[in-house]
């Protein structure tokens, strides 16, 4: 018999981060365990807040006084022995707390005390009409029961069937109808076009087989757009299927499309949860729930999806495993991918990994044999690779073609129009113009919040901060020196759009951006209306570069290549090759070939100059050598120490105060290197200060936790005005 247990408190307070012990009350003492959820009294108020059990014990060594826990909230565990060694991992890996693993662990219905959603639904009691309920009102109402069966509760019937309520209620009171509890599903329980399954050609078979009946592991495909790297997920998902085991397939969130749905409930049906960030408190909640209850066999999701409550896990897939939203922005900032690493191990699952242009640590470490590598080099369906061209949009100016689309491309989208066959048009950037600048003085409007400049909107009439929101009017005259001559520069998706309405007035265009999938289901229904060809262009940012497969698209427009080349950030090559592939990939994924037209001003860059290529093992072997030479992952680890408040004069002198302490530190090491304390490259978002410093070395958990408790000893009395940030191998150093 356990006697004391102990409990993560349900609060974000870092402080609370610890294991409280609590007494078990004899009448709880039968029915408690491990990863249940209770309610148990905290602090002088002794306020009933929600806790996990981590774990129980006889006796207690400490000799002081312990609350009882109030009450068990959950009958069965919420989380298991096995998520709780993936906490342990996580919180050590990540510097995070146990209660922010946690929460990516269950549903926050869970609590907030959700249930599942009931209704009281309206049945036939059996018993017939009888006495004065045989007047026609009743037998109407009679008639559309019998016909409805337990299908809707009383208000439903009776706004469907323009019937009232009290008629309903009074023939429930003779016994004629009786109600009875329904639960509701909250998830999308559609029935979905079938998606059949196909032959798979030798290379998808090999792959499959290889995965299956190795002794190995872990894989990482590398395969090109389009070489059928799903429909080899989907047989695995198949075999784990009859060897009664589940699998998890992560896509990033961008590329959850209603493709990628359709594929898979058209081919495992209700067997296949969906999980991403949009679901409501209730989806999730039912999802969640689906899940532990053993109803689902694979869930297809965003990065959340890999924490689901399966209990026999067989296989892990990430698809697009470079991709950034792999990794979170806010505690804990995980990667999904190192996370997916540590819980197959835990799991002794399969873990495969997918793209066409794998990070380049993910290759390295393949290279290296800690995955094993599968090549696709062809695609699935016989279609041949886009043709790829690179036009120098120095030379275009030279020609004295100051519009944005250079010759090529232009004479490319008439014939492609022509043909009646489809275009996409990708630029990285939405708004109409980037920036908007005084030609006298070279002013540049920028946000009062931040350090970025105004984008301006042309649809919505004024200039947008793309980082905090804020607007402002179009000035007319510069506020410097009060010049008109102020004009606009950069294009954006806006401006992209009425250019090819002017240039082409009859072509069919669309925009997909963030801009114009604001509400909830608009993504679907742009990609619609854009498969059943009820437009002829589509015109959008990074939202259409990857997952997309239309069969009629033939030619891709990247309208400017440098966009994400010039960041100063040590992933800008790699980032750039990769999109460039995947907006390349769009093309000719039919049985016409397709075209491919890359603008840029530097066509020399080793990244456009590969991606044209789709040559990834070039691109790797320039990349590598630079981060060797660097010292940049997967040579060294990053640890990003990021400070922002309002008061920049205390968060310059205490950001110093840290800087001298860690390079006083670094002086033990060898191999740990501090930069700066510096401005960070966006100096300013939505009114806060930014400053960072990057540790660079080999940091292992020890030194990392370190610094994380040294910086909050040192920052101790200025808490509370300066927000600190710590990222390791950070997504980027902006
Ligand atoms: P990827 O995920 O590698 O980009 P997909 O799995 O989307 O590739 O496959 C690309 C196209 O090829 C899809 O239209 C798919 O239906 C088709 N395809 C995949 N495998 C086969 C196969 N074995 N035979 C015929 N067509 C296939
Ligand atoms: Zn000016
Ligand atoms: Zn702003």
């Amino acid at each position: 018999m356990y006697n004391f247990a102990g409990i993560i408190i349900n609060n974000e307070v870092t402080s609370l981060d610890r294991v409280f012990t609590y007494k078990i009350p004899e009448e709880l003492k039968e029915s408690i365990k491990i990863g249940q959820l209770v309610k148990v009294p905290f602090g002088n108020a002794n306020k009933k807040l929600y806790g996990f059990i981590i774990n129980l014990k006889e006796e207690n060594e400490e000799n002081i006084k312990l609350k009882n826990i109030s009450s068990i909230e959950s009958k069965e565990p919420v989380i298991t022995d096995k998520d709780l060694r993936l906490i342990g991992y996580m919180k050590k890996k990540y510097l995070c707390t146990y209660i922010e693993c946690i929460r990516l662990i269950i549903p926050t219905g869970i609590m907030k005390g959700m249930k599942p959603k009931t209704t009281d639904v309206v049945f036939l009691s059996g018993s017939g009409l009888k006495g004065s309920l045989r007047k026609d009102i009743y037998k109407t109402i009679y008639k559309k029961v019998e016909e409805n069966n337990g299908v809707y509760n009383r208000s439903q019937l009776s706004k469907k069937f323009n019937i009232s309520l009290s008629s309903i209620n009074t023939m429930i009171k003779h016994g004629v109808l009786k109600i009875s509890e329904k639960t509701l599903t909250r998830y999308d329980n559609r029935v979905y076009d079938s998606y059949d399954e196909k032959k798979l050609n030798e290379y998808q078979e090999e792959a499959v087989n290889r995965i299956l009946y190795s002794n190995k592991k872990k894989f990482l495909i590398h395969g090109v757009t389009g070489s059928g790297k799903t429909e080899i997920y989907m047989h695995l998902v198949k075999n784990m299927i009859e060897e009664g085991k589940q699998s998890i397939i992560l896509v990033p969130e961008i590329s959850l499309t209603p493709q990628m749905i359709e594929r898979f409930k058209g081919r495992f049906g209700l067997n296949v949860a969906v999980f991403h960030s949009k679901l409501s408190d209730g989806e999730r909640y039912d999802e969640w729930t689906r899940v532990k209850n053993g109803e689902v066999k694979v869930a297809v999701g965003a990065r959340s999806a890999l924490f689901l409550p399966f209990n026999n896990l067989g296989l892990i897939v990430i698809d697009e495993e470079h991709e950034g939203s792999y990794k979170s922005e806010s505690d804990p900032k995980y990667s999904a991918v190192e996370v997916a690493e540590m819980k197959s191990k835990i799991e002794d699952c399969t873990l495969v990994l997918g793209s066409a242009t794998p990070a380049i640590e993910t290759y390295y470490k393949a290279l290296k044999e800690e995955y094993y590598l599968i090549t696709l080099d062809r695609r699935a369906d016989g279609a041949v690779m886009p043709e790829v061209s690179v036009v120098d949009m120095r030379e275009e100016l030279r020609q004295n073609n100051k519009s944005v689309f250079s010759k090529s491309l232009y004479e490319a989208i008439y014939e492609t129009l022509e043909k009646k066959e489809q275009i996409i048009l990708f630029l990285n950037r939405r708004g109409y113009s980037t920036f908007v600048s005084c030609r006298k003085c070279g002013y540049v409007f920028k946000c009062k919040n931040c350090d970025v400049s105004m984008t301006y909107h042309n649809n919505k009439g004024y200039l947008i901060c793309h980082y905090c929101g804020s607007t402002q009017r179009i000035p007319r005259t510069c506020p410097k020196c009060g010049s008109k001559y102020v004009k606009y520069f950069g294009a954006g998706t806006e401006r992209i759009e009425r250019e090819i309405k002017k240039l082409f007035p009859d072509a069919r265009t669309v925009r997909m951006d963030r801009d114009t999938t604001v509400r909830k289901d608009s993504y679907e229904r742009i990609y619609n209306a854009f498969k059943n060809k009820e437009f002829d262009i589509l015109i959008g940012t990074q939202m259409i570069a990857k997952g997309l497969d239309f069969k009629d698209v033939t030619l891709v427009g990247v309208v400017a290549a440098d966009l994400t080349l010039n960041l100063p950030d040590y992933k800008a090559s790699e980032r750039t090759f990769q999109l460039l592939c995947q907006v390349s990939g769009r093309s000719g994924r039919g049985s016409k070939k397709g075209k491919v037209i890359i603008q840029t001003y530097s066509p020399e860059s080793y990244a456009i100059e590969y991606s044209a290529k789709n040559d990834y093992k070039s691109f790797f072997k320039e990349e590598i050598k630079l981060r060797h030479d660097m010292d940049y992952p997967p040579f060294n680890k990053l640890l990003l120490l990021n400070f922002s408040s309002k008061d920049e004069k205390l968060l310059i002198k205490n950001i110093q105060i840290v800087g001298d302490f860690l390079k006083n530190k670094a002086k033990e090491y060898s191999n740990i290197y501090i930069l700066g304390p510096c401005p960070s490259p966006i100096s300013k978002i939505n009114e806060a200060y930014r400053w960072q410093i990057v540790v660079k070395g080999d940091i292992d958990y020890e030194l990392a936790s370190f610094i994380k408790k040294s910086i909050y000893e040192l920052l101790k009395k200025v808490y509370n005005n300066i927000r600190i940030s710590l990222d390791i191998n950070p997504l980027s150093l902006l």
